[in-house]
């Protein structure tokens, strides 16, 4: 059984993170969306608010799984049984940074990470974007994956 994690803060999740989880689905048996909660960082929504917005999205698809954690992704890793884990890659930043934790999970673990590159049409969208728009008061729905 392929299982892959696709962590992050998905504070909020967006269109952007649906289209990866889209385009990852067929690459493996079960999806593990994995909220990552971090103690020493403040969140804009609560992390089972987070949670609990991405399991509605995914009712209707019995391999996506979705879970909050705490501990390292490599810890999460190995509880789910996973072999990979997912990413997205918008800009050469996001390319370093990625790097570097790929190569760590790699050296830590074992785990494969696969990335994928994103649609252009999703490359200017970031939950930290959404968030800023949200403190404003803006309409954010575009941003925001709906329920198929
Ligand atoms: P983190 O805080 O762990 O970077 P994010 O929730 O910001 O978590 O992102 C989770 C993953 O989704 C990262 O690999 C990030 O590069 C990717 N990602 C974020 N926004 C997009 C987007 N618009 N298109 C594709 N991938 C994205």
């Amino acid at each position: 059984m392929k299982t892959a994690i696709f962590p992050g803060s998905f504070d909020p999740f967006t269109v952007g993170h649906a289209h990866i989880v889209e385009r990852a689905l067929p690459l493996f048996d079960r999806l593990v969306i994995a909220v990552g909660v971090n103690e020493h960082k403040r969140s804009f929504y609560p992390p089972e608010q987070r949670v609990q917005f991405i399991a509605d999205l995914y009712t209707h698809e019995p391999r996506i799984k979705v879970v909050g954690y705490t501990d390292l992704t490599i810890d999460l890793v190995r509880r789910e049984g996973a072999q990979f884990i997912v990413r997205g890659l918008r800009s050469v930043k996001d390319f370093e940074y990625e790097r570097d934790i790929a190569s760590m999970n790699r050296r830590l673990s074992g785990v494969e990470t696969v990335l994928l590159f994103t649609d252009a049409h999703y490359a200017d969208i970031s939950s930290s974007v959404v968030r800023e728009l949200l403190s404003y008061g803006k309409d954010v729905s575009e941003f925001l994956p709906k329920k198929p």
